[in-house]
């Protein structure tokens, strides 16, 4: 508490002030006892002078010893003063309050030596005879130039100590009264004074503990007046900067959690210290695994703890491929210094190339399935035009029965052109769906229609199963009708003669459920999986015709219109293809 700059002004006021109270209370006590004594001692001084003038004859004629004494008890009760009187040679001839004849020569008395030089004197001490303090003033007696003796008066001191102590006592009050005023006066203007920096300390607290905008309101013109006012403006540059700093950082933790790259920044003991939503999820690990622990701990791999090490050494950016097997991920790290900007500290970036390498081989498969479906055509009219060019031509009916195998293989290819046409059209979004609500029996009728010829030649029997109050769908008819007749078209190619093949729909919530069902050769249970890629084909299936890409076209046509498709099948029994469609609202 003392240690407050409220008590480092008042407190010296206060000593002050006693200080000197009390250096004035002891100089005007010492003063007043002084001019007190000087003024008893000139007024004894009268009296005696008055007394030995009167005593005079007495001590001239051989003193009359009996009425000197009484002259002396006749005078301490006019003046009210011990009197004494004294012969030149120092005997006592005359006391007022003991009995003269048991007093010694007072001749060495200080007084009455003074007295002898100078004509009077005085001397203040304890009396044996009285026993207290007295003041006692002799004054010389003399006729002319002879020495008659001395008249003595005396008075107890009680009486002057007693008022010395009454003025002692009442400075004594006063040096409290003024003392306490003064430190109430200094409390108060040292309280006025300090009270803005308590605010500036309540602010500043109050800053502290986040609260930015808080203000305070210069109420004073002298310095505290201006620290406040810097104290203001510091707090609106704090907030304004710490705001533009909340700003940034949110702009930058916005990238951080919205890039699909997993970034991690490790410091120079390679322990976390930043990981971004990408970077946990792509290691699968939460962020308290991952913070302020070594990043080849949270992270196990030993290329990543070689990566490090190689861009501390060489200090420049440095990648890497990482193979996580367990996920069957590709990921490209790369190691940045992070140089001046967070000395010592690394970045690394990590980018996921398991899409990319995916493609990849989906494009190297694409191209080695093509190239092995045209291999076969081709190798077909080959043979057939050299078999022409070598003298077949000659016989023209051969040549007629080349020619018609010959147009065969090119339908195939002009086949197989068209639908990979029409599935890139439909894999890029480029074939726009013109949808309308549609009845489903009317699209099923229509594809049978188109087939009916072929299932008849088959000799398979087709029927149909659709409840007349079925709602519509919302579908491009034409491009449903497609996805239709590519079911029933497999379904006729793989259903032996007598087979049955059964097209139905029924309504499932706001969804319409189409399938067509067969009882032909099905299809094996680890095939089941696959049969909606492109180009693929069961190998009994490999021997016939087909490109392997009508159920691709179908799955992306279905899709195109917000259903799914899948299939059922017991081999040898037969397969059921089924796909929704929404119903129209
Ligand atoms: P394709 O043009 O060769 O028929 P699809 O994509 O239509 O190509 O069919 C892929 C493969 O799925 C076929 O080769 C066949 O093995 C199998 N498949 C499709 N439909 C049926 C079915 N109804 N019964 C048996 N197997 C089928």
């Amino acid at each position: 508490m003392f240690y407050s700059i409220r008590w480092r002004i008042g407190l010296p006021f206060i000593l002050l002030i006693l200080a000197v109270m009390l250096v004035l209370g002891v100089y005007i006590s010492s003063f007043a006892k002084s001019s007190y004594l000087a003024d008893l001692e000139s007024h004894l001084h009268d009296e005696a002078a008055l007394i030995s003038d009167t005593v005079k004859p007495q001590l001239l004629n051989s003193p009359n010893i009996q009425s000197v004494d009484a002259l002396a008890k006749h005078w301490s009760e006019i003046v009210n003063a011990r009197v004494t009187i004294i012969g030149a040679d120092g005997t006592v001839l005359g006391e007022s309050l003991e009995d003269r004849t048991k007093m010694d020569n007072h001749s060495t008395r200080p007084e009455i030596l003074q007295a002898r030089r100078n004509g009077w004197g005085s001397a203040t001490r304890f009396s044996d005879t009285v026993r207290y303090d007295m003041l006692y003033v002799a004054v010389a007696a003399k006729q002319a130039d002879q020495l008659l003796g001395f008249v003595r008066l005396a008075l107890p001191l009680q009486s002057v100590q007693q008022n010395i102590r009454h003025i002692q006592w009442t400075i004594g009050i006063a040096t409290l009264a003024t003392g306490l005023l003064a430190a109430i006066l200094a409390i108060w203007i040292a309280n006025r004074t300090t009270r803005p920096l308590r605010e500036l300390i309540q602010a500043a607290d109050q800053m502290a503990a986040g609260k930015l905008d808080k203000r305070l309101i210069p109420n004073t013109h002298d310095e505290i007046g201006n620290l406040t006012h810097s104290f203001n403006e510091m707090a609106a540059q704090l907030s304004a900067e710490i705001k533009a700093l909340n700003a940034e950082r949110g702009r930058i933790i916005a990238v951080l959690n919205t890039m699909n790259d997993g970034v991690i920044i490790v410091d120079a003991e390679n322990s976390i210290q930043l990981v971004n939503p990408a970077a946990l999820a792509m290691f699968n690990i939460t962020e308290t695994e991952a913070l302020g622990h070594s990043l080849i701990l949270v992270i196990r791999q030993f290329q990543l703890d070689e990566l490090l090490t190689l861009c501390h050494k060489t200090n420049q950016t440095q990648t890497t491929i990482l193979e996580i097997p367990a996920r069957q991920q590709y990921l490209q790290a790369t190691a940045t210094p992070l140089g001046e900007a967070l000395p010592g500290n690394t970045l690394l970036l990590f980018q996921n190339l398991t899409r990319l390498r995916r493609l990849e081989t989906i494009r190297q498969d694409f191209i080695s399935n093509i190239s092995h479906e045209l291999r076969t055509p081709l190798a077909s009219l080959k043979a057939l035009t050299e078999t022409l060019q070598e003298g077949a031509l000659e016989d023209p009916p051969a040549a007629k029965r080349f020619l018609g195998r010959m147009e065969t293989e090119v339908d195939a290819i002009t086949q197989m052109v068209e639908e990979l046409l029409e599935l890139s059209r439909i894999e890029s979004g480029r074939v726009p769906l013109s949808l309308a609500p549609t009845p489903a029996h009317e699209m099923i009728a229509q594809a049978v229609e188109r087939l009916i010829t072929q299932a008849e030649r088959a000799q398979l029997a087709i029927e149909i199963q659709c409840p007349d109050d079925l709602p519509k769908v919302l579908a491009d008819s034409k491009r449903l009708v497609q996805v239709i007749v590519n079911l029933l078209h497999n379904a006729i190619k793989f259903t032996p003669p007598g087979g049955q093949i059964t097209l139905s729909a029924r309504q499932q919530n706001n969804l319409v459920l189409l399938s067509v069902q067969d009882t032909g050769v099905g299809i094996p249970a680890d095939d089941l999986a696959r049969i909606f890629e492109r180009f693929f084909k069961s190998d009994r299936a490999r021997s016939g015709g087909g490109t392997g890409l009508g159920l691709a076209i179908a799955r992306h046509l279905v899709e195109a219109h917000g259903g799914t498709i899948w299939a059922e099948s017991i081999e040898g029994r037969g397969s059921t293809f089924y796909f929704t469609v929404p119903v129209a609202r």
